[in-house]
């Protein structure tokens, strides 16, 4: 039992996922490996030593962070700058954009309606 230090971006609280470098296989911590007794939620760096690639075989260091699908990027203290875009999840900023995209296409239609 030990306390972890607090200084962690938030996407590495949310548990990154990581990708194998020979095949491509995605290790998704949210959904853990249920081929070898991997609980969802662990976390890639929270694997056994002996953990292996499932589809190749590989070990743990042929693995790259690629990131969490589910959080936003960056250290916490970093998220109000850039006019709170920052804050916003790949997710959200989809949303926002095709979001305004649509609203865009409603104005120009309502024209339309004008006359
Ligand atoms: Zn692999």
């Amino acid at each position: 039992m030990s306390d972890r230090p607090p200084e962690k971006t938030l996407a590495e609280l949310a548990s990154p996922n990581y990708e194998c470098r020979t095949c491509g296989y995605l290790y998704v911590p949210s959904k853990g490996d249920s081929k070898r007794d991997i609980a969802p939620g662990t976390a890639f760096t929270d694997l056994p030593p002996s953990w292996r690639c499932p589809v190749c075989g590989v070990g743990k260091n042929q693995f790259i962070n690629t990131g969490s699908s589910d959080a936003p990027s960056g250290f916490a203290e970093n998220l109000n700058y850039g006019f709170g875009f920052n804050r916003m999840t790949p997710d959200q900023k989809n949303l926002l954009i095709f979001g305004l995209l649509l609203l865009g296409i409603i104005f120009f239609l309502s024209l339309y309606g004008l006359n």
